[in-house]
């Protein structure tokens, strides 16, 4: 049996959901897209211009003459209550660094499978080591639809990871799914802030997921508004698409998951040390970097607002006397506009 064949039949084995192998230069084209959609946002160089690097591989993996890419399913999980509508699903049954997670336990046996064949590989999770959507698409994985997010028969709710590896290898699909129904552009017209303007053209800096996660606090009263209850991350552009109906099933508990959605609700993030929101939110959800926990209280502040003002009141109050000016300047513009101040 080739190495390839080998390969796959692991991965069929250990239950990853699909793989597929490309040549490294495979990935030569990925500088087109990119560039076709940088010069489709306003600023798009400095927002996209670092990932040219993920285009010609050669030049950080001089010794690879493939890549790996494997599409890991992750929409069977619970999701917690207190979770909904405000945290990414994704990010929650993240299982990129949870060792407990079937998904890595699977991404660890494969590499070490890898090897054992003595191939040199090498992979990351975070930042990843190449256009992950590009690269499973170029696997013939499946198809990258109108929201830019990655589909498989399973929707779009599936995490992909690559290897760069040494050996000459190639094993490629072709996907049978459907393309995007010709009229619709239900998550164009559903982003709540326009980051996604038309088909294939989002801009980074201003979606849901960027603005909550970073550590900039740049949204104004207006863009705030618009967030809506989102604490971390967004999910709409692709909750509402049709080809995710009834694509995601709470069949299987995430490690740790449920014991950590109560602590989820923005009452409970302002109602927490700074050092609980370090070690049971920051070690997880991990774009909030440890310098900026302040992050999770303005975000907190700004989903109480918009879910139920009405009850935020005792909430923001108690911000007001919070140790980050930021926050304290976030409660007190709240408690204007609910005309409490
Ligand atoms: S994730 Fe949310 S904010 Fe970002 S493009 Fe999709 S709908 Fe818009
Ligand atoms: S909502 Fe419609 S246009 Fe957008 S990705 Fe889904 S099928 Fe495609």
């Amino acid at each position: 049996m080739s190495l390839e064949k080998d390969i796959q039949q692991k991965a069929d084995t250990l239950g990853i959901h699909k793989l597929g192998i490309i040549k490294l230069e495979a990935m030569l084209d990925y500088e087109d897209r990119l560039r076709e959609r940088m010069g489709r946002i306003p600023n798009g160089e400095a927002i996209y211009g670092g990932f040219l690097r993920f285009a010609d591989m050669r030049r950080s993996f001089p010794w690879a003459k493939s890549l790996v890419v494997a599409a890991l399913h992750y929409g069977h999980y619970a999701i917690p209550q207190a979770a909904e509508g405000r945290f990414g699903k994704s990010y929650l049954v993240d299982m990129r660094f949870n060792p407990k997670s079937s998904g890595r336990q699977k991404i660890i046996a494969l590499e070490d499978y890898m090897r054992e064949l003595g191939i040199r590989t090498e992979g990351n999770e975070h930042p990843g080591i190449t256009a992950m959507r590009w690269a499973a698409y170029k696997a013939g994985l499946g198809i990258i639809r109108r929201n830019n997010f990655f589909y498989t028969e399973l929707g779009s709710w599936v995490r992909i990871t690559a290897w760069a590896t040494d050996a000459e290898m190639e094993l490629i699909s072709s996907p049978s799914l459907p393309e995007c129904p010709t009229n619709c552009d239900r998550c164009v017209h559903a982003c709540p802030v326009n980051s996604l303007s038309s088909a294939y053209t989002m801009n980074m800096a201003t979606c849901i997921s960027r603005l909550t996660t970073s550590g900039e606090n740049a949204a104004d009263d207006a863009t705030n508004e618009k967030i809506g209850r989102w604490i971390y991350g967004c999910d709409v552009c692709q909750d509402v698409c049709p080809m995710n109906a009834g694509k995601w099933r709470e069949d299987d508990d995430f490690p740790d998951l449920a014991e950590l959605g109560e602590f989820l609700s923005p009452e409970k993030i302002l109602g927490m040390s700074y050092d609980d929101i370090e070690r049971l939110l920051a070690r997880k959800f991990f774009y909030i970097k440890k310098e900026f926990l302040w992050k999770w209280r303005l975000n907190a502040i700004n989903s109480m607002m918009n879910e139920d003002a009405q009850n935020a009141e005792p909430h923001l109050r108690r911000a007001l006397s919070d140790e980050n000016e930021l926050v304290r300047e976030h409660a007190r513009r709240a408690l204007g506009k609910s005309g409490r101040h």
